[in-house]
């Protein structure tokens, strides 16, 4: 059995080769956003330099090109997620518009007063808010879906709050605030037993191991490029055909029609329809860039590599004392939330930042879940395939001087 190489995957990304405050750069902050590697960079530059065209206008070389790196892209992504068709990969700008689109065009075709969508406790606000404004819209409401103590979904109660009235489960594949991994498949075919549509919210699974739409049997997965070594500004909603094909478009221009009258307009075909205006073609190439990188290695191994990561932060963690772990669900992934017994969570990330070390510090955009653990926020250390255990040394000799510092 063959080793993650981390030393060559390392070495990939340019960004990693700095100073920060006078150390070596310890990036931990990866669940926020992941840093691009040189492959992904220079797809983006020599699309600008040599095929920057307008996309769909098919009049020149470069726009045809620019098409077809575009549309190439597309179908390598949806490929990535074992989407049947690319017709059924939306672009957007990233996962929150992805819930937007389906919130705003699914929910308002859908939703009528006394239905219910439930959402997680620890959901990222981005799958709580835009929910929310629909059920202000239509008269539906949102419910919280139960999380026990130690950051797992309460499938028993979720089990019990479903009837016929649910009719979204809209659910997070692995918590950004906690790093807890959910049961996806089976609380979309709990969603399904009711009739309920089911979305994944994918943002931090993505990086992590191969996503099947097909064998999850989701109705929606939405995710961000930036989260997966791609650009920011880019994402992707994949939908069921028939979801898709029914619902209205999410957004009025050009590229989103077949053709305009004043007596009637008509819409484009999937996925055009979706996708109104000059979309971000650069961002696509990127992204598919970034499927070729992530598909460079073995990623069982990249994923056993981050866990052993995990393991060994946590246990120095928990010698050292004084920083209690916050969600210990068996099933993470490499993300170490935790608190302070004698600073508030933004103090201790001061004093890390000072020496090199970035992680994030606060509620994670999360604060339902972080007030029904009654605390403010955490300081959240997480894990990419790039890191290595000299960073854990750095983050964990970190956090000693700031025990000494703060305690
Ligand atoms: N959901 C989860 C679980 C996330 O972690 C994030 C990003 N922190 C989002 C949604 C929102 O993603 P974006 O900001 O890229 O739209």
């Amino acid at each position: 059995l063959t080793q993650f190489d981390v030393a060559s995957v390392r070495a990939q990304f340019p960004i990693l080769q700095q100073e920060v405050n006078g150390h070596p750069l310890v990036y931990l902050d990866n669940a926020a956003t992941t840093q691009k590697p040189e492959s992904v960079i220079a797809a983006i530059a020599n699309y600008y330099r040599y095929d920057n065209s307008n996309v769909h206008r098919g009049a020149h070389a470069l726009s045809d090109r620019a098409t077809e790196k575009f549309e190439g892209a597309r179908a390598q992504v949806a490929q990535f997620i074992n989407a049947p068709a690319k017709e059924q990969l939306l672009w957007t700008r990233g996962t929150t518009e992805g819930i937007n689109v389906v919130a705003a065009s699914w929910g308002r075709a859908h939703l009528k007063p006394g239905d219910r969508v439930l959402v997680s406790a620890m959901e990222h606000h981005s799958n709580i808010v835009p929910w929310q404004m629909v059920a202000e819209a239509t008269g539906a409401t949102v419910e919280p879906i139960a999380v026990s103590a130690d950051g797992t979904i309460d499938i028993a109660a979720f089990t019990a709050q479903l009837d016929t009235r649910v009719k979204m489960v809209a659910i997070g594949h692995v918590s950004n605030a906690l790093g807890s991994v959910n049961p996806v498949a089976d609380i979309v075919a709990l969603a399904h037993s009711v009739g309920a549509c089911a979305l994944i919210d994918a943002a931090q699974s993505i990086a992590h191991w191969p996503i099947d739409v097909q064998a999850l049997d989701c109705d929606f997965l939405v995710f961000s490029g930036h989260k997966m070594f791609g650009p920011t500004g880019i994402g992707a909603l994949y939908g069921k055909r028939e979801l898709l094909e029914a619902m209205p478009p999410y957004q009025g221009g050009g590229e989103m029609i077949e053709s305009v009258s004043f007596a009637g307009t008509v819409y484009n075909q999937l996925p055009y329809k979706f996708e109104a205006g000059t979309p971000n073609i650069a961002g696509a190439i990127g992204l598919a860039a970034a499927v070729d990188f992530l598909q460079s290695f073995d990623r069982a191994q990249a994923d056993a590599h981050e866990q052993q990561l995990l393991k060994s932060a946590e246990q120095q963690l928990q010698a050292l004392g004084g920083y209690p772990l916050v969600g210990t669900s068996a099933n993470k992934v490499a993300v170490m939330s935790f608190t302070c017994d004698f600073a508030h969570p933004q103090d201790v990330g001061m004093i890390l930042d000072q020496q090199g070390v970035a992680v994030r510090t606060g509620n994670h955009c999360a604060q339902p879940i972080m007030d029904q653990f009654g605390i403010p926020g955490t300081v959240r250390a997480s894990f990419s395939l790039y890191n290595n255990e000299d960073d854990v040394a750095k983050l964990i000799a970190a956090l000693t001087k700031a025990k000494m510092f703060l305690a």
